[in-house]
């Protein structure tokens, strides 16, 4: 699994700072940037598609890998029902 790496510019954030998708790459819908934890169950992310961006509220998916040793599992970082690719499953880093 790969990032999608799509990157976008957010039209009331410094362009030099672009938002990077961080979803799986090859699914269709919208990119997401996580921006910033608001609490912990409370994540705000930019949306976007094409040029049309969005702020939203979203509970993190935190699902882990059951194949992994439990004290060793990282919890998904994306949001509930992200497309598929859990963020444990990227094998690139994320790139803008
Ligand atoms: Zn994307
Ligand atoms: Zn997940």
């Amino acid at each position: 699994m790969y990032h999608c790496n799509a990157s976008g510019r957010l039209p009331w954030k410094d362009p030099h700072d672009p938002v990077v998708c961080e979803l799986g790459r090859g699914y269709d819908g919208e990119c997401a940037d996580h921006l910033v934890e608001m609490e912990p169950d409370t994540h705000l992310w930019a949306l976007w598609e094409n040029d049309r961006f969005t702020y939203a509220v979203l509970r993190p998916c935190c699902m882990s890998d059951p194949t992994v040793d439990p004290v060793k599992r990282e919890p998904c970082t994306l949001f509930v029902e992200h497309p598929p690719g859990h963020s444990w499953e990227f094998r690139d880093m994320l790139h803008g």
